[in-house]
């Protein structure tokens, strides 16, 4: 065992209280990132909460060394989660990668109009309303009311109620089994693994596929991209990690992918254990030796990560302290999600950002969650004309700087700060 890890072992035996891994039961004793107290990542502050209190919550991520799940301490508090401001509608990137994914899906598993397909967190329609316009019975499953009553007003049939187990015995109890089952971004945000697994199983019909897309922790890691992590969030999966996990509860992987989208993002095929159907691909295999060679089952790996979310950090302060003292005018791009967890973790206030810009209106007149800067509308940018727009959300940068491409008018510069710092001429 290395030094690092034989210092960071005596304080992880401090934090006992860290529970036991969400997916094999072993005792959590491995921190991945500590990256200290949090707000809420989507929760925007209103001017009549300014003089309050804001609630903070340990954002400490542990890696498990029995099967390799990233995941949030179980036993620490997240606060409740804001379903208005998570109801943000899609970027363009998701709706056009919503296309893609629906052409690719329906030519490789030969969807018909006699085809069934569902998914589980189905957002506004936008992925689903790509196979209704082809004819192919679908319905979605939407927590969120607002979003469920905008699927169905769109023409997608959408049930507004969680996806859980007991919902998935209804369906199939009346015959409502899919034979394409989506499930993108659902894992990471479960708070409940064998609920929501056992209900996709539950869900298949025989020959049945579920597709899940989830953020691929190889990039995370090695993408130092730090800002993902939040509190909606209570997993970050490696397929090593997926591949187990989905074994306890009946399931097999028998393909994967790697996407470039968003950062970076893995796909994996999911069926029943047994069913010969679907033979697992090579890709599976490679993938998760891939993982290997990459380090994703040494704990080494996992103990350098936070050394390098401490130096972004003091590469987007040295930059941000520079700009300052040459009088620049810096100002930021992304209100809410991913932003958050960065300046936060930063400790980037007013002091450093003039305001704080997004595309959605829902934010305008409040403040970002924890640091407080305030949102205007985006035509402040025009008005003001800043030197550097630091764009947060990582997962829309080309399509903010296609989109804001005047700033260069005036000689503004975009900068981006993950993996490292980049500023953009
Ligand atoms: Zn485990």
């Amino acid at each position: 065992m290395s030094p690092r890890l034989s210092a960071r072992g005596e304080r992880t035996t401090l934090r006992s209280g860290a529970g036991r891994c969400a997916g094999c039961g072993r005792p959590l004793r491995h921190t991945f990132a500590d990256l200290g107290m949090h707000p809420r990542s989507e929760r925007l502050i209103t001017t009549e909460q300014l003089d309050e209190m804001e609630p903070f919550f340990p954002l400490h991520i542990y890696v498990c060394d029995a099967c390799w799940l990233v995941q949030r301490s179980p036993s620490a508090g997240t606060g409740e989660p804001d379903e208005e401001v998570a109801a943000a509608p899609p970027s363009e990137a998701r709706i056009a990668h919503a296309h893609q994914y629906a052409s690719q899906i329906v030519d490789r598993f030969a969807l018909d109009a006699r085809s069934f397909v569902i998914q589980a967190g189905s957002h506004n329609g936008y992925l689903l309303r790509n196979f209704v316009e082809r004819d192919i019975h679908c319905l979605g499953i939407e927590a969120a009311p607002d979003l469920a009553a905008a699927a169905v007003e769109a023409g997608v049939p959408t049930l507004a109620r969680p996806f859980r187990e007991a919902l998935a015995e209804e369906l199939a109890a009346s015959g409502r089994q899919a034979d394409l089952l989506i499930a993108n971004d659902v894992l990471p945000v479960a708070d409940d693994l064998k609920d929501l697994l056992a209900g996709i199983e539950r869900l298949l019909r025989p020959g049945g596929v579920a597709v899940l897309e989830f953020p691929d922790l190889l990039r995370l890691v090695e993408g130092n991209q730090f800002d993902i992590i939040d509190h909606r969030h209570t997993f970050y999966f490696s397929l090593t990690a997926a591949r187990g996990v989905v074994e306890r509860y009946g399931l097999r992987v028998f393909n994967a992918e790697e996407l470039p989208a968003f950062g970076g993002t893995l796909r994996v095929h999911l069926c029943r254990e047994a069913d010969a159907a679907h033979p697992t691909d090579p890709a599976v295999a490679r993938l998760i030796e891939r993982e290997h060679e990459h380090g994703l089952t040494d704990l080494e790996t996992y103990a350098g990560f936070e050394e390098r979310v401490r130096s972004a950090k003091r590469q987007m302060l040295g930059f941000l302290i520079e700009a300052k003292q040459r009088g620049k005018h810096v100002v930021a791009y992304g209100d809410t999600g991913s932003g958050a967890t960065l300046l936060n973790f930063c400790g980037v206030r007013t002091d450093f950002l003039d305001y704080a810009v997004d595309r959605s209106d829902q934010g305008y007149g409040k403040y970002t969650p924890g640091t407080r800067i305030p949102v205007v509308p985006l035509s402040r940018l025009r008005e003001t004309r800043p030197d550097y727009v630091l764009i947060l959300p990582r997962d829309r940068q080309d399509e903010i700087m296609s989109q804001h491409d005047y700033i260069r008018d005036w000689g503004g510069r975009f900068v981006v700060p993950i993996p490292g710092l980049r500023v953009y001429s």
